[in-house]
């Protein structure tokens, strides 16, 4: 049973995916900035005063890799939601990827990067 989307309804979720994708490349472009702007802190080699301490780096190094961290969810995020632009333009948008049923609209427009219906997702889920 493959209930097909209108134009109409591909367009909004166009809209959401977009929508959606500019949000994230916004966070990610805070996240650089951050990053970026404490390796300049460091590259101007300010160490006087000894300031330097073990326990100093340490923190650093984990802050680092946290923003790191986060960019490349980040970045899969972006990915998922180019996917689903992809999707909708081929057409295969919204249907289900284990039973190649059709997934909600009301879980799209939560999850627009979405490949699986609730029951699918739910079945993966207990495995
Ligand atoms: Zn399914």
């Amino acid at each position: 049973m493959k209930k097909k989307f209108t134009k109409k309804d591909l367009k909004d979720f166009k809209k959401i995916v977009l929508k959606r994708k500019e949000e994230v490349l916004d966070d990610l472009r805070h996240i650089s900035d951050d990053t970026l702007r404490k390796s300049q802190k460091e590259a101007s080699g300010d160490i006087s005063g000894y300031t330097y301490h073990m326990a100093d780096v340490a923190t650093d190094n984990y802050d680092r890799e946290f923003s790191l961290g986060l960019a490349s969810n980040e970045r899969k995020t972006i990915y998922e939601l180019d996917d689903a632009l992809k999707r909708i333009e081929d057409g295969t948008f919204g249907i289900c990827d284990d039973c190649k049923g059709t997934i909600t609209k009301i879980r799209l427009k939560a999850v627009p990067s979405a490949r699986l219906c609730i029951k699918c997702q739910q079945k993966r889920e207990k495995k």
